[in-house]
């Protein structure tokens, strides 16, 4: 089952998209912070993909979505960003968020956005080869043209 990890300090808002989710065939779990999806993440809760909304008590969503891409992870992100603030969306996408949603959202077009991200489909052991292997192939190039 996929699963997804959603972060939100307001537990209206978290608990509507966790409902919904459900009931999409997704498996949830829940942070009310950055601190407690940290948490979770690190006692091996594997997820496929993350709902980060930015405006969090203590560490933000942006500094997370860093945090997990530094740790190399294989998940899909989401931001969730207020509306208008496109500073934000741009530096999300550029620390390694997949995409963003804008607040208020609706639960149909998040559901469309992670399924869109298909991320757990992806083999990533492939993908690193072929990346390898292109720069292999670069290298070989530029060493002709020497
Ligand atoms: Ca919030």
């Amino acid at each position: 089952m996929k699963r997804v990890l959603v972060v939100e300090d307001e537990a209206s808002i978290r608990e509507m998209v966790a409902l919904n989710l459900k009931m999409a065939g997704w498996e949830v779990v829940e942070a009310p912070s950055a601190e407690r999806a940290l948490e979770l993440m690190h006692s091996g809760e594997h997820c496929d993909a993350a709902l980060l909304d930015i405006m969090l008590p203590g560490m933000d969503g942006l500094s997370l979505c860093e945090t997990i891409r530094r740790g190399d992870s294989d998940i899909g992100i989401i931001i969730v960003s207020a509306k208008g603030q496109e500073s934000d969306k741009i530096r999300g996408l550029s620390i390694g968020a997949d995409d963003y949603i804008t607040k208020p959202f609706s639960v149909s077009e998040l559901i469309a956005r992670l399924e869109a991200l298909r991320w757990w489909d992806w083999d990533r052991e492939k993908i690193k080869r072929s990346i390898d292997a292109i720069r292999h192939g670069d290298i070989d190039t530029l060493e002709k043209n020497a």
